[in-house]
This record gives C-alpha cells, structure tokens and sequence, in this order.
C-alpha cells in the first residue's frame, strides 16, 4: 500500500453535482477538512455530458422553431443553415469555462482537489490513481483517510448486450462529440434523453428516427402527457416514430463510417441505411466500477445501485452516498439537496436534516416542454380509491399559436385527493412548462388545495391562468 497521504474529515469521491455540494458545504459552512476526488472533469454529468450542454442545445433548436414561427409573425426571416461546428466550439467553450470556475469555488471555499480515480481500500481509507487535472494519468498511486466518506459517483449510460453491432452506436456522452450536423440519426430509448435529443434533431433538422418499444413513450409520466406528447412527435412534428420497435442489428461501412440499422417494428421489418449515428438512451448505471464496494461491504441493490437509509447512510457506518449512484430520483437537484443535507446534519449538528424525496419537480425539455410533480393519475387512483379522486384536464391552443399555420398541444392535468381536494399530482406540457413549474413545486410543497389554486388570480393572457381557472 502506497503511504498515507492526508488525513480529511470528509472525503469525497465524485466531483459532481452532489459531491461538489456536500463537500464544499461541510468546508465553508462548518470549517471541515475536505477533499473531493474526481476522476473525469469537476461538475460530473450534468456540467459536462449533461443539463448543461444538453439545455444549451435545446435552446438552439427552440431558436430555430422559433424563427421558421417568425415569418408567421410577418418576419422576413430567411435562415440558411444552422452552423453546427461554431456551435458546438462555444457550448464547449462555456463548460470548459464552468470547469473553471467549479476549481476556483473549491479553492475559495479551502477544499483540496485530488485529481484521480479512487478505490476503496476500508471504511476509512481510499487509494487514488493519481492524475492531472486535465485527466493524464501519473502512473502513482496515493491513499487518503478520513472520518468520514462519501461516495456521490453518478452513473454511465447502459447500452444493449445482445443487439450485433451495438458498439457501432453511441450514447449520451458521444452526442455531446458529434462535430458536425448528422442528416440521419436513430434515437434508441424512451425515456428523458432520448425525447430530448429526437426532439432537438427534429427541431434543427436532421431525419429523425425515434425507437421506442411500447406504444408510447415517457410511459413513467401522467397518460396525458405520454400520450398527448408521441402522438405530437408523431403527427404534428413529422419524427419517424417506430413503435413497438427492436433492432436487430446494426451494421458499420468501415469506409463512410455510415450505419445501417436493421429493425423491426409495428409495421413489420425495415433497414435504414446510410444513418450517421445511432445513439443509445435507454437509462443508465451506477459508476461503482472501480470502488471495491464488496471488499468493503457497502451494500448495492439488483442493479447495482448503492443501498441508502432516508439519511443517505450505506449499510458501512461512516460510508454515505447520494445521487446517481443511488438510484433514486436521478436529478442533479436532487443530488445536490441530500448532499448539502447530508453536511448539514454530519457536521452541522441538525441531527434531522435529511431531504424530502416527495413530491420534486422535474421537466423533460422536449418539444413542447413537459413538467410533472407528485402522483401520475393512475398512482393516485391506485393509492386513494377511485371515489376520492378528482381530476381536472385542460387541452388547448397556446396563443403564440394564433397566428401560426401549425399548432403545438398545450396540456394539463391537475389531480386531487380526498373531500378538501389536495392537490397530490400536477402534469404540465406545453410551451413554458419548464419555467412555470417551479412556484407550482413550492404550492404543493405547502399543501396546496385545489381551493388555494382558485384563490389566486390569474395573469392574463397566459398558459398558466388555466391552471388556476380550471372547471
Ligand atoms: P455526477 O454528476 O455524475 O458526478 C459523479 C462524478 O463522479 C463524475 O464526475 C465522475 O467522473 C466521478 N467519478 C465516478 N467514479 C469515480 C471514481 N471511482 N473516482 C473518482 N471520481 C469518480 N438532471 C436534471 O436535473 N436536469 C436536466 O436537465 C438533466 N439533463 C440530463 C441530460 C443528460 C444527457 C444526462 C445524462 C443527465 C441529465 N440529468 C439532468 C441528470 C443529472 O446530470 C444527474 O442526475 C446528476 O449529474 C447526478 O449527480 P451525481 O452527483 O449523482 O453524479
Ligand atoms: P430513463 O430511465 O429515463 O429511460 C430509459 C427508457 O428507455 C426506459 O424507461 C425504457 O422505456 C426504454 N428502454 C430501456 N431499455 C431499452 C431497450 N433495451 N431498448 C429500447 N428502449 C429501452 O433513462 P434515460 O437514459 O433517458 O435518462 C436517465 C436519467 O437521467 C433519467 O431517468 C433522468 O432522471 C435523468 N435525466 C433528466 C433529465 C431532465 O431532468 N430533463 C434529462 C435527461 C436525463 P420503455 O419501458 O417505455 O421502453
């Protein structure tokens, strides 16, 4: 064993969005010796292959909607081309500078920053491959000890095992490498990412193919929304949605490097030829992959995602972990809330400090935008019995449509329980749905009825009125 370096009072290994919360809590906050270890670049998946990036790109596609939507509006707007590689040079620019500044807050706040990859060796020790900040590996190996520990290393894209081929496919991390503009992709997945990203090629351009399995697809959110938002992508954007789909094999030209893509989906077989990237986002695993969890005995569940209590405790006391790893609710708020708590209550005496995993609010930026809290229609009916539920529904046309030839849905569902109708699940799709969301979180959070909702009044001429004016 190499010799011991440093003694911490907190170590943590991951410098992601929950890492770097924890760790730079404890240091400024309650004067803790911290040191976070991060094997990749500081800000973990959502800086870097991740929110980040991916909202920035978002906003380039709702720009070019937009300004096809402005000759509507009676702008001589005549759009050439859309310069794929000067945008991609600043996106990356942006997060390199973020990358920076996430070193510099360390800094300030007196957390070391030990660039390198880290293995458990006990309870209290950690051995690290030691390498520069910029990821060049020393080829040397140090060991850290400290009271306490965290692991908060995030998770890595899945991609499947028994389709020939696959490897030829990319996932998240390689969308954000693709240098120039792909005319053909296919999206593989039916969850947030693969939404986001056919939502963002259909919108800047390229022919999209989305792959789902089923016959809708976000199939963990509200029927409205699942249903209301494919038929959208189907009809109303113009994607190529197969349903009911699979590949089966995907085949590579090793002198174009184009794909062929060979499937099968409710209208039979087909083959898809010349396609520039296929990209994988079918969820993702936890990065325990070098941590030596069993040597250790930190316990993972079926998948592998670290086992916590509601305090974040593994079942190692002294061990901790949050976020990705764990497996619940895979949101970089969230990530970043336990972690602050869990600092909170190590070491700044608020014994009870733990976060609230209930009802959290989350977006898919799709096209349009979908928000969600709390319970999903069918969940309700399940928990409180069909006779104590009541359900509120809207579906409209937005104004920004009126002078639109094409119209986008505008969608809501509010759902309540009980005889004071509670409101326990609120389903949002439409433009602004991401913005709008956040205040309706904290009503919730405070026991909104839907009585509270009426009460307040509306902000005209919105969206958003229609959630407080709903019959
Ligand atoms: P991460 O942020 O993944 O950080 C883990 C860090 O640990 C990484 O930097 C990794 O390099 C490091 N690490 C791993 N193993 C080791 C080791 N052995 N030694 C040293 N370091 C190690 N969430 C949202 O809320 N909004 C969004 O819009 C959103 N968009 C997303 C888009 C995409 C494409 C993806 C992939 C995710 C998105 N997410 C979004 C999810 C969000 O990024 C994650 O929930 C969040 O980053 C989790 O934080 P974390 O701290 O658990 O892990
Ligand atoms: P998700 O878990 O959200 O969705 C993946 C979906 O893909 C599954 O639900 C499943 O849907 C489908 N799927 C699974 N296996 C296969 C397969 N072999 N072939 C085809 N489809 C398959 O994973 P993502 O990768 O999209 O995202 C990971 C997490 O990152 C999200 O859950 C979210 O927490 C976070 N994230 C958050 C964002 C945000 O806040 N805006 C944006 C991006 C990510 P089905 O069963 O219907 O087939």
């Amino acid at each position: 064993m190499a010799p011991i370096k440093q003694h911490f009072d907190y170590l943590v290994i991951g410098g992601g969005s929950g890492g770097l919360a924890s760790g730079r809590r404890a240091a400024a906050m309650y004067k803790k010796k911290v040191g976070i270890i991060e094997s990749g670049r500081l800000g973990g998946t959502c800086v870097n292959v991740g929110c980040v990036p991916k909202k920035v790109t978002w906003n380039a596609a709702t720009l070019a909607e937009m300004m096809q939507d402005a000759k509507s509006y009676g702008f001589d707007v005549d759009v050439k081309k859309f310069d794929w590689k000067y945008f991609v040079e600043k996106r990356d620019a942006y997060v390199k500078r973020l990358n920076g500044i996430y070193s510099r807050n360390l800094n300030n706040d007196g957390v070391t920053y030990i660039p390198g990859r880290a293995h458990l060796l006990s309870k209290n020790e950690i051995e690290v491959d030691e390498q520069t900040p910029e990821g060049e590996k020393l080829g040397t190996k140090a060991v850290y000890t400290a009271d306490h520990i965290l692991i908060a290393t995030g998770g890595y894209p899945a991609i499947p095992e028994n389709i020939p081929g696959a490897e030829y496919g990319i996932t998240s991390d390689g969308f954000f490498e693709i240098k120039t503009q792909p005319k053909k992709v296919v999206l593989v997945g039916a969850g947030y990412i693969s939404i986001e990203f056919a939502g963002i090629f259909q919108a800047l351009g390229t022919e999209t193919h989305l792959m789902i399995r089923h016959e809708t697809f976000l199939r963990s959110f509200d029927p409205m929304i699942q249903d209301t938002l494919t038929k959208y992508y189907d009809e109303g954007m113009g994607m190529n949605l197969h349903r009911h789909s699979k590949q089966t094999k995907i085949e590579k030209d090793p002198e174009t490097g184009k794909l062929t893509v060979y499937y099968e989906d409710s209208k039979g077989t087909g083959v898809l030829a010349d396609v520039d990237h296929v990209i994988w986002a079918i969820g993702r695993k936890p990065e325990v992959r070098s941590l030596n969890l069993p040597k250790v005995g930190v316990a993972q569940d079926k998948k592998g995602h670290i086992v916590v209590d509601e305090y974040q405790n593994t079942s190692v006391p002294g061990i901790y972990a949050l976020g990705d790893v764990t497996g619940r609710v895979e949101l970089t708020p969230v990530a970043i809330a336990a972690g602050r708590r869990l600092s909170d209550r190590l070491f700044g005496g608020i014994k009870e400090a733990k976060l609230d995993y209930s009802n959290i609010p989350s977006v898919v930026f799709a096209h349009p935008e979908v928000g969600t809290i709390g319970m999903t229609e069918p969940e309700a009916r399940e928990k409180f019995g069909d006779e104590n539920i009541k359900i509120y529904k809207t579906s409209f046309v937005a104004m920004y449509y009126a002078m639109l030839e094409h119209k986008a849905p505008t969608s809501y569902k509010i759902v309540c329980a009980g005889p004071d109708e509670k409101i326990v699940g609120l389903h949002i799709l439409g433009q602004g749905s991401a913005e709008m969301l956040q205040g309706f979180g904290v009503a919730m959070k405070m026991g909104a009825t839907k009585k509270d909702f009426d009460s307040c009044v509306a902000i005209h001429p919105t969206s958003a009125e229609e959630l407080v004016t709903m019959k």
